[in-house]
């Protein structure tokens, strides 16, 4: 289902490269939290997650955080990136989205959503007509509601495997409304 799709899948935040970035004309990136930049719930970003977001900065890319958690989660956790950031978004809905292209200065197209729940960040994303890239999630999920979803996930992720963000703007391709 298209609204489900992402525009292209990856393993880990930290395979994005500023190389891909520039392929798909990208500015700023919003970041989801759990599962993405740590373990659930985590204040320790997980392997090298640091090391790369100061990597983007350096590039050039705005990094927003945009989360369905709470503030106290979500605060001191971009507080040690030096990042805005936007809690209890209410994702997938797309103000939090809306709002961080916003404080990135950006156009819709040239911010990139990355997440790894398709029903929250990459439906949020299309929604807004964002491009996105969909993560494995770093652990196994512990809440029921979320476990529900990654049981419904399963049967759309196998046919996302193959999707190559690089395509993205390579063949005209736009699912984005104009902003
Ligand atoms: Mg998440």
């Amino acid at each position: 289902m298209a609204v489900f799709r992402p525009t292209g899948t990856l393993h880990r935040v930290t395979d994005i490269t500023p190389a891909l970035l520039c392929a798909m004309h990208i500015r700023a990136i919003v970041l989801d939290v759990d599962n993405t930049m740590a373990m659930h719930g985590a204040q320790t970003p997980h392997t090298g997650v640091l090391a790369w977001t100061k990597q983007m900065t350096a590039a050039g890319v705005r990094l927003v955080v945009v989360s369905n958690n709470y503030k106290k989660r979500v605060a001191p956790f971009a507080e040690k990136f030096a990042l805005p950031y936007i809690s209890f978004a209410c994702k997938p809905s797309p103000f939090g989205y809306l709002r961080a292209k916003r404080l990135a200065g950006v156009h819709v197209r040239e911010c990139l959503v990355v997440g790894d729940q398709i029903f929250t960040d990459i439906f949020g994303a299309n929604l807004c007509g964002m491009p996105s890239v969909l993560l494995d999630p770093i652990a196994p999920d512990k809440a029921w509601t979320v476990r529900f979803k990654r049981w419904l996930e399963h049967f759309l992720r196998p046919h996302y495997r193959r999707l190559d963000p690089t395509n993205y703007r390579k063949n005209g391709d736009s699912h984005a409304f104009s902003d």
